[in-house]
């Protein structure tokens, strides 16, 4: 069965979009533990990121890269740290998340929370800021 990140990818559950190219599909957290927290996903369904082909792990950041210059353009932060974890979502994936602190990174504490519209404008503007840079 398609994994939920899948179905995203396809457009089949909705999502707060920023970019994609032939391998990669970049969306915003919908628990974000910051604003402007992001996942990247591979196209391809493997469950573990280091069980992913050598190939995709080359290009991974590269467009990682990319996505996380767009959202330090953004959304005020010292930094973009990014996180590998995968204890929830059986399908790859990079968490992007704009950092001040060290506590910004934790997962451990309350989730943000923003509207409809909050998301939709964060995405708009990162999303905007890459097609901007690397389109
Ligand atoms: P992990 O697998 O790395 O532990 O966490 C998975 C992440 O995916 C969580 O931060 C969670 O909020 C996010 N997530 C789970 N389901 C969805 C979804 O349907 N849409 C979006 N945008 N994010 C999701």
């Amino acid at each position: 069965m398609a994994t939920i990140f899948s179905k995203i990818i396809k457009g089949d559950i909705p999502c707060y979009k920023i970019a994609e190219d032939e391998n990669f599909f970049a969306f915003l957290d919908i628990n974000p533990i910051a604003k402007g927290h992001t996942l990247v996903v591979p196209k391809i369904e493997v469950d573990n990121f280091f069980h992913l082909d050598d190939t995709i792990l080359m290009s991974y950041m590269p467009f990682c890269k990319k996505v996380s210059i767009a959202i330090e353009k953004v959304v005020p932060c010292n930094r973009v740290g990014m996180s590998v974890i995968g204890l929830e979502v059986p399908h790859a994936h990079v968490h992007l998340i704009p950092l001040n602190n060290m506590g910004d990174a934790s997962f451990s504490k309350k989730k943000l929370e923003f509207s409809k519209e909050e998301f939709q404008e964060i995405s708009n503007a990162i999303a905007k800021q890459f097609q901007i840079d690397f389109l």
